[in-house]
């Protein structure tokens, strides 16, 4: 299975893609903590992506597709995979559809998370992900780790993200309206999407989203 996920920053994409990704044994493949990494060992990627992601701009085309079509490239990922947060703009759908055809494959589903706005701002205001993954993320009410501060995954220290601090939310959020809803019409267009509420407990979501892909 090919599956993207779209969905506003704060839906619950990331939370979502370790579930479905386990549960169909698929790599999930998030450019956002591919970008994270690269921040944290201090790749020159990663100091090119960091002064975009503190705004809450998009990575420029040129840097993000190119990381996504190598991660795709990698072994783990020949049989299919899950992206989380790409494609986020029409350049990088047709980059996406491009790469696929060349390969002589297609996508299977694009699985649209729906969350009002004041629901996601509830969900990034109490985020916190982990300094050694990234993938690794908890909320401080809603998603509790078993000792408060340090991953249930690896052990790791649980922090708040920078840009999910409130005034680079409003940014993501106008961002996400602007540049990236438009890759949902992109999507029905070809028959792909297929939206769900991202409302309720984690694993309620996760058995709509089974449910419903194809
Ligand atoms: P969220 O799901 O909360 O929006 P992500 O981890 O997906 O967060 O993305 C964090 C930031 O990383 C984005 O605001 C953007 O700056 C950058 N980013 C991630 N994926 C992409 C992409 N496909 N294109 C451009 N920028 C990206
Ligand atoms: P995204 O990748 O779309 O930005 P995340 O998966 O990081 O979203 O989730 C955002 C925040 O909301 C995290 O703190 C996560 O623990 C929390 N969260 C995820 N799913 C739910 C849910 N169904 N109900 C409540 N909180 C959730
Ligand atoms: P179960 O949900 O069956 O109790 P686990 O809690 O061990 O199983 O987690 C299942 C998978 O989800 C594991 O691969 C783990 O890495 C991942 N996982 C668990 N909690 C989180 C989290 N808060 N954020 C991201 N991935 C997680």
């Amino acid at each position: 299975m090919r599956i993207v996920l779209v969905g506003p920053p704060g839906a619950g994409k990331g939370t979502q893609a370790a579930y479905l990704a386990k549960n169909l044994a698929i790599p999930h493949i998030s450019t956002g903590d591919l970008f994270r990494a690269n921040i944290s060992q201090g790749t020159p990627l990663g100091l090119k992506a960091k002064e975009y992601m503190s705004a809450g701009q998009l990575v420029p085309d040129s840097v993000t597709i190119g990381m996504a079509e190598d991660r795709m490239d990698q072994e783990d990922a020949a049989g299919g995979f899950l992206l989380d947060g790409f494609p986020r703009n029409i350049g990088q759908a047709e980059a996406l559809d491009a790469y696929l055809s060349g390969k002589g494959l297609r996508l299977d589903a694009v699985l649209d998370l729906e969350v009002p706005e004041d629901e996601v701002v509830k969900r990034i205001a109490g985020r916190r992900i982990c300094r050694a993954d990234s993938s690794h993320v908890f909320h401080v009410i809603y998603n509790q780790p078993r000792t408060e501060g340090v991953c249930d995954v690896c052990g790791g220290e649980l922090y708040q993200r920078d840009d999910d601090r409130e005034d680079t939310v409003r940014k993501r959020l106008e961002v996400y309206h602007s540049e990236t809803e438009p890759i949902i019409d992109y999507y029905k267009a070809q028959g792909l999407v297929v939206t769900i509420s991202a409302l309720g407990k984690v694993a309620e979501v996760t058995q709509r989203a089974m449910e419903a892909l194809p």
